[in-house]
């Protein structure tokens, strides 16, 4: 039987850090990821300046690793097929990594051990502690699987009500030529029933186009519609021969998921925290790893799950639910919501300070 104080379910920015932290505070970790790192990821690489403060990591210090990460100054927004509106600013509001490389940088600096190419396939509780795969002894046990999170099910026993945002994403090595795309400009093209965006965001030699949307109706006619945009545009000039990865998540506040069980956390896309309007996953997901070690660290030694509960409420907190908006209500909004994406002035202070850039949290 190999023992650890607390075991990590997922490899990914939520268990890292968390990983990271614990290690610090001179707890034995270990994280088990059915994945072997580098690994990738279905996502687009944005990231606001609040996650590297989050990670206590300077982007300057990232970039001197030679990995890739793109500074953006603005974006350009658009209804799909309409004309765009550009809003820039002085400075770097964002950043464009890529997955495989930020990932497998986080984990390796969090100092955890690491069992990778391992899914959890069992979880089992014994007195108070957990036996995982039969094999591995541990007090806690801290869910940051993703989505498809198996500890998740564990904690909530039944399937989700609400049903994820779904999407599916491409990224590929430009051939020279191969895009117009403007690294510190990324695009953002709003379907027109305002229902979900694609994207099309350059880091380097690197192009990432995706699209996702929240009513579960079928995709692909969306993502046809969205490639032949972007050839059109010359910003994907292969967007058709691409191959295309699908994914799903869930929106905080959206989701019933319990956060905490006896001597268990979910944490990250396993605890459904992404934010509604933009689906920015990794932000919520570094905040509540960090915020997973610290309850976890601050117990004084207790796992149980009243000692874990003000994890759940604080998490509760920062990301509350949301009410959904009454149909005749929605339908007015949305006719506005075409609208206003034409204004540079809503666009610049609600749609990306409020909404994507989350300025004031
Ligand atoms: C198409 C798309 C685009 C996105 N774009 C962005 C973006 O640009 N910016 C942003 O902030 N967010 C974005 N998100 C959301 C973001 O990707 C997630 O919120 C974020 O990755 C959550 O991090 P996590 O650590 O919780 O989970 P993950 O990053 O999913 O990591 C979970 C880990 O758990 C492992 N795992 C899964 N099952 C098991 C198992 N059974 N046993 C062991 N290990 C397991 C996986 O291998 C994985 O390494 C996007 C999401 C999608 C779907």
């Amino acid at each position: 039987m190999l023992h650890c104080d607390a075991l990590i379910v997922g490899g990914g920015p939520a268990g890292s850090t968390c990983a990271r932290i614990l290690t610090r505070a001179g707890w034995d970790v270990l994280v088990l990821d059915r994945a072997r790192f580098p690994r990738d990821k279905v996502c687009a690489g944005w990231v606001t300046p609040g996650v590297f403060r989050l990670l206590e990591l300077d982007p300057a210090e990232y970039r001197a690793t030679g990995l890739t990460i793109q500074t953006i100054t603005g974006f350009r927004t658009a209804l799909m097929g309409g004309r765009p509106v550009e809003t820039r600013y002085p400075r770097a509001v964002s950043y464009a990594i890529r997955r495989c490389e930020f990932d497998d940088f986080l984990l390796r600096r969090s100092g955890a051990r690491v069992r990778g190419a391992t899914p959890l396939t069992s979880l089992e509780r014994k007195g108070d502690g957990w036996i995982a795969n039969d094999e591995i002894a541990a007090r806690v046990v801290i869910g940051a699987g993703g989505h498809f999170c198996p500890v998740a099910r564990e904690v909530r026993g039944a399937t989700d009500v609400v049903r994820p945002v779904v999407a599916k994403e491409a990224e590929f090595p430009l051939e020279p030529g191969g895009s117009d795309a403007i690294g510190e400009l990324p695009e953002l093209f709003f379907c027109k029933d305002l229902e979900g965006y694609g994207w099309c965001v350059r880091k380097g030699d690197y192009l990432n186009i995706g699209l996702g949307r929240r009513d579960h109706g079928d995709l692909n006619p969306h993502i046809e519609q969205f490639m032949h945009l972007l050839e059109a545009r010359g910003l994907a000039r292969r967007a058709s021969r691409v191959r295309w990865h699908g994914h799903a998540y869930l929106a905080s506040g959206t989701g019933p998921r319990p956060l905490v069980g006896e001597g268990v956390l979910l944490a990250g896309d396993a605890a459904g925290l992404a934010y509604p309007e933009s689906g920015e996953g990794i932000k919520p997901a570094v905040d509540s790893g960090r915020l997973a070690a610290e309850t976890v660290i601050g117990a004084g030694g207790r796992v149980d799950r009243e000692a874990l509960l003000p994890y759940a409420v604080e998490l509760r907190r920062r990301y509350p639910a949301v009410r959904p908006t009454p149909r005749p209500i929605a339908a007015v909004v949305k006719a506005l919501g075409r609208r206003l994406l034409r204004s540079p002035t809503f666009t610049r202070h609600v749609l990306i300070d409020r909404w994507f850039l989350r300025e004031s949290n």
